[in-house]
């Protein structure tokens, strides 16, 4: 009571109810986003503006796709527990633990690529996929509700620990949304590692999307660009948020499971029911603007992976760097000179490339990049307040020396 009458305290209470009720929305809005999107791509307007019919509960639930969802996550999980490729560590936990990683994406990509070519010699049908696009989609979304819940109850038995930083509220629907655990495993299984990469990015390459005209050669290069490099550079993802701070919860279950896979690829099923014509100067200038991204993108997630490895690694000791008090050094040159998150800059070029491919006539495949702005808006203002916590004046400094956060001289 002495608290609530406490200005401070009840500001507090007010974000954390908010915060209840963002997760709790959140964990609803998500899906019902991700369907509204997909449903209104296949409507002939594929206005956002104008609500598509939705379909019977009951035409979604097909057991069959369910069985393949469940397949297809069980095959990625056997590969990725196969012993090729090397075995790296991650970086250091709160109690100096190290984990160890399993990496071999290339592996299972290649060994994927050769099953599935020898498939579709054999008559498979990759169109399966986008006819089944909503029954798959409804399938993935019920897997990552299942693997949250059992995530949530896992981590009520973790030690303490073996939690992530937030996430543990103790409030159920705000822990069940952020994560409990930050790094959950079975054995040397790590759940979280298998989901950022494999299920989802595999997946989102895996689908057909019609006839290849140009629009469609150029959305569908882009993205396996993307997935290849992601898999070519999977030991990066060690030094992600994602994997150094984040729970594993729902919010990254359901984005690596269904949100991944069939929204990023919403570019590519506009095309199928919404062809476009694009000129060849045209593909030259995306495939320049695409180009310029993933040299950012790249550059910078290796600059950075590569210096929080070994700073004395030849690729980055000549660049000018800041000390702090934590004995860890910041970049303040190369990429990490030109703004205070390059990468972010490189992914968001990109993202536009995908889409105009798609031309200007639509709003809905400029969905990804729309929403990619506001994810990474959000995401940097999350790091720059936690890299502020973390290294105090020395962040203030390094904030001095490169204003920008992610455009030069605009932001
Ligand atoms: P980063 O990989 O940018 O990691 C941020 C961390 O980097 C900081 O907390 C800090 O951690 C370290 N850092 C920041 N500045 C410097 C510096 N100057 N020198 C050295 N280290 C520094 O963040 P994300 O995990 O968000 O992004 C990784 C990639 O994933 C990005 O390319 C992003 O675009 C992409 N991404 C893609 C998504 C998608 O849906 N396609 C979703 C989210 C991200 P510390 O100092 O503790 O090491």
């Amino acid at each position: 009571m002495v608290c609530i009458r406490n200005d401070k305290c009840r500001r507090l209470l007010f974000l954390l109810l908010l915060l209840l009720k963002g997760a709790a929305l959140l964990t609803l809005l998500l899906p019902g986003g991700a369907f509204y999107l997909l449903l209104v791509s296949g409507t002939p307007g594929a206005s956002v503006l104008s609500v598509p019919a939705f379909p019977a509960w009951r035409s979604l639930w097909d057991p069959t796709d369910l069985g393949l969802v469940l397949a297809w996550i069980a095959a990625q999980a056997l590969l990725a527990q196969a012993p090729l490729g090397k075995v790296t560590e991650g970086t250091p936990l709160r109690d100096k633990a190290r984990l160890q990683y399993r990496i071999n994406g290339c592996h299972a990509l290649g060994v994927t690529g050769v099953v599935l070519g020898a498939g579709l010699a054999g008559g498979l049908r990759l169109s399966y996929v986008y006819d089944h696009f909503l029954q798959l989609a409804f399938a993935a979304t019920l897997v990552a509700f299942a693997l949250s819940l059992l995530l949530y109850i896992k981590a009520l038995v973790a030690p303490p620990s073996a939690l992530a930083p937030g996430g543990n509220s103790g409030n159920p629907v705000y822990d069940f949304f952020l994560g409990h655990e930050l790094n959950p495993r079975i054995g040397s299984f790590d759940l979280k590692f298998f989901c950022e990469l494999r299920p989802g990015l595999l997946g989102w390459e895996a689908e057909v999307r019609g006839s290849p005209s140009l629009a469609m050669v150029l959305v569908n290069g882009f993205q396996l660009l993307y997935v290849v490099d992601a898999l070519w550079h999977e030991e990066a993802v060690l030094t992600t948020m994602d994997i150094q701070r984040d729970g594993f919860g729902f919010m990254l279950a359901f984005g690596d499971l269904a949100w991944v896979p069939f929204l990023y690829s919403l570019q590519g099923h506009f095309l199928v029911t919404h062809p476009h014509r694009v000129s060849l100067p045209a593909a030259a200038g995306i495939i320049l603007l695409n180009g310029l991204g993933y040299s950012i993108f790249r550059g910078a997630n290796s600059q950075k992976n590569t210096f929080r490895r070994n700073p004395n690694d030849p690729r980055v000791a000549g660049l000018r760097t800041l000390p702090t008090a934590t004995g860890r050094r910041l970049l303040v040159s190369g990429w990490w000179g030109l703004v205070r998150h390059p990468n972010y800059l490189g992914d968001l070029l990109m993202a536009l490339a995908w889409s105009l491919p798609c031309g200007l006539t639509h709003a809905l495949p400029y969905f990804y990049p729309a929403y990619f702005l506001l994810l990474l808006l959000h995401r940097e203002a999350r790091d720059e307040r936690h890299c502020l916590g973390q290294y105090g004046l020395a962040w203030g400094e390094y904030c001095r020396k490169v204003p920008f956060r992610i455009l030069p001289y605009v932001y």
